[in-house]
C-alpha cells in the first residue's frame, strides 16, 4: 500500500483545475486508507489549500516564490523535489496536462522511478492497484501493475470522478521555503490568446469542425453553437493546418486528447490520428456529408448533412430548449 501520496494541485490563472480534484479522487484509491497530501506551488496559492482538503487532501504543503509564479520545468522541479524530500512519498499523480506532461518524466528520473502516464481508468487500490492506459492511439488498453519503487501517476483529465467536495473538512497546511534559483529560462509575460473561456482538455462539450467547414468565418456557427451549450471549441489537424483557426485547437494523436461528454465532430473525417484525440468521448456525435466517412464508425449519432444546415438547425432547437 502506498501510504503517502502527493497530488500536485494544478492553478490556471489563480484557480485550481478540475483534474486536481480527479488527481485526489486517484490517490484515496493507491493509498488506500494512506494519507493524501496536497502540494501547491505558485507565487501566492496557500489560499487554495482549503478547496484541496475540501475534494479529500488530507493535509496541504505548499511552496511559494516568486520564480513559481509562471510554470517553468527548472523552478517547479527544484519545488516538488524539495517536497519529496520532506515527505517522501510513495505515490505521486499529476494530471496528464501540458503542465503534468512536461514535469513528470524530468520528476521520474530524479526520483528513479517509473512513470505510468495518460492513465483512464485504476482497477483495484493500494499495493493490488492496476492502472489502465491506452497505447497505439487509443486502439488497444494496457495495464499495468508496480512491483516496487515510487508508483508516479499522470491522469487523464475528465476520466477519474472526483469526491464530493466537502466545505466542512479540514487538514493541516505547512509551507516549505525553498530557494527556487538557477532557473534557465524566466517567464516575463505570458500573454493570452483570446478563448471562449472554457478549457478545451476539461470541456463536457466539445464542438469540432474539420476541413469541411471550409474557412475561419465557417468555424462561427459551431463557436456559436459551443457557447449556447457551455462548451469548447476544437478541431482536426486539416482545419487547423488550412488556417481556420489555430493550432491550440487541434484535437488528436499530435495535439489534445479530450474525454467530454459530448463531442460534436462536424466536417471531419475520422482520420485515426483525430481518433487518437477523442474516440473515449461519452457521446459522439458526427455531422458528416459524406455516409461513408471514417467518423460514423466511432459515432454514437450520426447526421449525414451539410453541417451549414444542420448546425444552424441544432442552435435553433438547443435557443428553443433554452439550454
Ligand atoms: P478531411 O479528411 O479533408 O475531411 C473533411 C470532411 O469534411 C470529409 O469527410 C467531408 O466529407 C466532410 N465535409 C466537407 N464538406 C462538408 C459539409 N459542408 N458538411 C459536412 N461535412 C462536410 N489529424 C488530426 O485531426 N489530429 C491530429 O493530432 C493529427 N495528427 C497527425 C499526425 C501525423 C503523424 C499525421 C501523418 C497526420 C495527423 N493528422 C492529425 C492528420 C490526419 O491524418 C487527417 O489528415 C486529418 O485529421 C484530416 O482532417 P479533416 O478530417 O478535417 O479533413
Amino acid at each position: 500500500m502506498a501510504n503517502k501520496v502527493l497530488v500536485l494541485g494544478e492553478v490556471r490563472e489563480g484557480v485550481l483545475r478540475n483534474v486536481s480534484f480527479e488527481a485526489i479522487a486517484a490517490a484515496k484509491q493507491i493509498a488506500d486508507g494512506g494519507e493524501v497530501v496536497g502540494v501547491l506551488l505558485g507565487d501566492s496559492v496557500a489560499n487554495l489549500a482549503s478547496e484541496l482538503i475540501a475534494y479529500g487532501a488530507d493535509r496541504v504543503v505548499t511552496v511559494e516564490h516568486p520564480h513559481l509564479k509562471s510554470y517553468t520545468s527548472d523552478g517547479y522541479s527544484q519545488a516538488f523535489l524539495a517536497v519529496c524530500e520532506q515527505e517522501k512519498p510513495e505515490g505521486i499523480i499529476f494530471g496528464h496536462t501540458s503542465l503534468g506532461k512536461d514535469l513528470s518524466p524530468k520528476l521520474a528520473s530524479r526520483l528513479s522511478s517509473g512513470l505510468i502516464s495518460d492513465v483512464t481508468e485504476i482497477e483495484g487500490s493500494g499495493e493490488g492497484a492496476v492502472y489502465i492506459r491506452p497505447i497505439y492511439s487509443g486502439k488497444a488498453f494496457e495495464k499495468v501493475k508496480v512491483k516496487d519503487g515510487i508508483v508516479f501517476v499522470t491522469i487523464r483529465p475528465n476520466n477519474i470522478k472526483p469526491l464530493e467536495k466537502n466545505a466542512s473538512r479540514t487538514g493541516d497546511v505547512a509551507s516549505i521555503s525553498v530557494d527556487v534559483q538557477n532557473l534557465r529560462t524566466i517567464i516575463k509575460d505570458v500573454v493570452r490568446k483570446a478563448t471562449t473561456g472554457v478549457d478545451l482538455s476539461e470541456a463536457k462539450i466539445v464542438v469540432a469542425g474539420g476541413r469541411g467547414v471550409k474557412s475561419a468565418e465557417g468555424f462561427e456557427p459551431l463557436k456559436e453553437l459551443a457557447n449556447l451549450l457551455g462548451g469548447a471549441v476544437g478541431a482536426s489537424r486539416g482545419a487547423c493546418d488550412a488556417d481556420y483557426c489555430d493550432y491550440s485547437l487541434q484535437i488528436g494523436q499530435t495535439g489534445k486528447v479530450v474525454t467530454p461528454d459530448l463531442y460534436i465532430a462536424a466536417g471531419i473525417s475520422g482520420a485515426i490520428q483525430h481518433l487518437a484525440g477523442m474516440s473515449n468521448s461519452k457521446v459522439i456525435v458526427a455531422i458528416n456529408k459524406d455516409p461513408e466517412a471514417n467518423i460514423f464508425k466511432v459515432a454514437d449519432y450520426g447526421i449525414v448533412g451539410d453541417l451549414f444546415e444542420v448546425i444552424p438547425m441544432l442552435i435553433e432547437e438547443f435557443k428553443a430548449l433554452k439550454v
